[in-house]
């Protein structure tokens, strides 16, 4: 198969930044839909030692795959001034993603600036625990209260086969628990559903975690990017999970923990706890999207399904004042308007939407 490059990095293609006033603070931004601004999802790497089929598909993300350079990629305390600036407007929970959030050297050093810096935010980072267990307890001390794991299957060859980096499922499992006794209780665990691949395995990692206060979520399979195949067929709606479930756990909705909580919370009837139910393509939560997601290359993207985003290092480059900046991205969250799953169709699917490794997942 000749072997397709699909250039993720939009770079020289960023969007223009709107006008925006250079008198008086720029306060706390709504967009468009009245939506404002409190969740911020910075990816601190493009790369990535596993191959998820659904995420970083090894032919395309091959040996010569066209990586951003070290000089394009946010430094530390580029990320920690940025990350300020939208405190400033409303962030009030910051995650790190990537890509591989724990291959970035040093990731622990970045948790303890922010964590320094803006105390009262609610510090997070989605990994997929290959490194986990040496870096648990290095992220704790820097401040680290909770970590999210991915984790697509239970199943051995599944699970290998998922990530496409022969990464055994044993070596997830041990890291989640050391995370937990390093002080990272409870941890979260993602499981991509894809029909057909692992969704035979949803009871079985319901069944794993009910007791032990660990929370799955179950998220839908998503047309994030350009390069992962997504299909309507593979989806597996979130309906169907719950049920599947229900039938060996029964189960309830319970109350979201805050406004805007992007995964609905099912508890088990019993008493084991809860899972959570990620619907980004059956039950669309567009009217309550709170989120902003700050690319590896320090563009702005106003929603994960964008194929574009602002340019923010280069202003921040360009020796722009913090005030400039929050103008600059006041101005974009006004203009916002996305609400792509709400619209989702077979034709936006084959947009060249951003990788979801570059614009942090
Ligand atoms: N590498 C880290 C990891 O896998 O946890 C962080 C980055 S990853 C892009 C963040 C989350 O996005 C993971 O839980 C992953 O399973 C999820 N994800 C990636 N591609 C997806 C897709 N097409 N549909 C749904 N979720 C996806
Ligand atoms: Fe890597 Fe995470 Fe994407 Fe899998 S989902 S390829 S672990 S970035
Ligand atoms: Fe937010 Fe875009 Fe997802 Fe809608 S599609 S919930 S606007 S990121």
């Amino acid at each position: 198969m000749s072997k397709v490059v699909i250039p993720v990095t939009p770079a020289g293609r960023g969007l223009p930044i709107p006008p925006h006033d250079a008198a008086g603070p720029p306060g706390r931004p709504a967009d468009r839909l009245g939506r404002g601004i409190r969740d911020l999802r910075i990816s601190v790497t493009d790369r990535c030692n596993f191959r998820c089929t659904y995420c970083m598909p090894k032919e395309v993300f091959g040996p010569d795959y066209p990586y951003l350079p070290h000089a394009e990629i946010l430094t530390f305390e580029e990320i920690v001034r940025l990350a300020r600036v939208f405190h400033g407007l409303g962030i009030r929970k910051i995650r790190l993603t990537g890509g591989e959030p724990l291959l970035r050297r040093g990731i622990e050093d970045l948790v303890a600036m922010l964590f320094e810096a803006l105390p009262d935010v609610d510090l997070t980072l989605t990994t997929n625990g290959s490194a986990l267990r040496q870096k648990a307890v290095a992220l704790h001390s820097a401040g680290l209260r909770r970590i999210t794991v991915s984790l697509d299957s239970l199943d051995d060859a599944t699970f290998r086969a998922m990530n496409d980096a022969d990464f055994p499922v044993a070596k997830v499992l041990d890291a989640i628990d050391f995370a937990a006794s390093a002080g990272l209780a409870p941890v979260k665990v993602n499981m991509v559903v894809k029909r057909g691949t692992n969704d035979a395995h949803v009871v079985d990692m319901a069944k794993h975690f009910r007791g032990t206060g660990h929370i799955v979520r179950f998220i839908e399979f998503m047309d994030v990017g350009a390069t992962n195949g997504w299909r309507m067929d593979d989806v597996v709606p979130s309906a169907e999970i719950v049920r599947r479930i229900g039938e060996f756990f029964p189960c309830e909705p319970t109350n979201p923990n805050h406004a805007g909580e992007v995964a609905k919370r099912w508890r088990y009837l019993d008493g084991q706890g809860e899972f959570g139910i990620i619907s980004s393509v059956t039950e669309a939560f567009c009217s309550s999207c709170n989120r902003a997601r700050l690319s590896t290359d320090g563009s702005l993207f106003t929603c994960l399904f964008a194929e574009r985003g602002f340019d923010l290092k280069r202003l921040v480059r360009s020796g722009a004042p913090d005030e400039d900046i929050a103008r600059a991205v006041a101005a974009i969250w006004h203009q916002r308007e996305d609400r792509y799953s709400e619209i989702r169709t077979a034709e936006t699917a084959k947009a060249r939407k951003v990788e979801m490794s570059f614009i942090g997942g």
